[in-house]
């Protein structure tokens, strides 16, 4: 894998070997959106860097809707070597960036920037993140099984996507605006559709990708809590708080659970890779998020 350049061109792989650090010499990448001060972005992505020996620093940088365009034209001057893309900024960063990958451009929706050779290239880590979290976090393997999706945005579009590439059989998408629903449906090809709440009982996963039971968000529950049943993984893509309302009512009627702070390390550890060419420490990317908040180890 190529690691990202700077400004000059220079690829941006140079070791920590000041204590003095970030300093002037640093390489700087960070994560962009609006609200944005609450992110674990620039904490898993130092965290990382610090493991990695590398004179590499991250910061958060909350940057108003519609003023995307304009922020990556600074990130090309400035010589930002990469940026974690989220809301509400992730379709508009598609429309911005020089060049996407096929993944990017199926999903109309870019998460991660890298400045390559002058260019800003776009992908989307959001789905493999969100794959190797059901992998590590309860050993889920959506080969053959029936997936149903709440929500049809931007995070539910990279699940669907996934879950269809990795072989599920069913993947049924659940939304309040039947149009969405569609969209993301058709994103799966054959096995996708538009259902009901209802096709919760026959999912061996459910998956939750609205922002509802998020903090600062409505604790109205995101499906009705007597749909789930032993043998089923419910996930909620919601990280704070660790124990959601969709994240108790599976629990209560006997679902194995998991949260979405696996799927946030693995798409920043996606989006290290990318940036420096190198292995992401997962572990210790892990080990931070631990330690920020009081979330349970799955
Ligand atoms: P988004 O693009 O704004 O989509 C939100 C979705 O939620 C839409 O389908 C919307 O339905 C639905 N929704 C919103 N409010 C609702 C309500 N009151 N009742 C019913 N449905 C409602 O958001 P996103 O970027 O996909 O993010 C969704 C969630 O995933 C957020 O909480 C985000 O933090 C989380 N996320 C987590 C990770 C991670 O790494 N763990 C990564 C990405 C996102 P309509 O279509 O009807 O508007």
């Amino acid at each position: 894998m190529t690691p990202a350049t700077d400004s000059s061109g220079t690829p941006s792989s140079r070791a920590r070997s000041s204590p003095l650090w970030p300093s002037a010499a640093s390489a700087v990448v960070g994560v962009i959106g609006d609200p944005v001060r609450h992110s674990l972005s620039p904490l898993l992505h130092n965290a990382a860097f610090g493991a990695m020996g590398l004179d590499w620093v991250s910061v958060a940088f909350e940057v108003p809707q519609g003023r995307l365009p304009e922020a990556l034209s600074g990130t090309r001057a400035l010589g930002i070597v990469g940026l974690s893309v989220t809301h509400p900024h992730k379709d508009s960063a598609a429309r911005t960036v020089d060049e996407q990958s096929e993944l990017a451009r199926t999903l109309g929706a870019v998460n991660c920037v890298t400045l390559r050779d002058g260019k800003l290239m776009g992908d989307s880590t959001d789905g493999e993140g969100f794959l190797r979290a059901l992998r590590r976090g309860a050993g889920f393997d959506p080969e053959g099984r029936c997936c149903v999706v709440v929500g049809a945005g931007g995070a539910a579009r990279a699940v669907v996507l996934s879950l269809a590439r990795a072989g599920a059989s069913d993947v049924v998408v659940v939304n309040r605006t039947r149009e969405r629903a569609l969209g993301a449906a058709r994103l799966a090809g054959d096995v996708g559709r538009v259902g009901s709440e209802r096709d919760i009982e026959d999912a061996d996963l459910v998956v939750q990708a609205t922002p509802l039971g998020m903090v600062g968000s409505s604790a109205e529950p995101a499906v009705e809590p007597g749909v789930f049943r032993p043998g089923q993984l419910a996930v909620d893509l919601v990280y704070r708080p660790a124990d959601t309302p969709f994240i108790h009512a599976a629990q209560e009627r006997g679902a194995r659970t998991l949260g979405g702070i696996g799927m946030l390390v693995h798409q920043a550890a996606l989006a290290i890779e990318k940036w420096t060419g190198a292995e992401a420490p997962v572990e210790t990317m892990w080990e931070a998020a631990l330690a920020a908040g009081d979330y349970p180890s799955n």
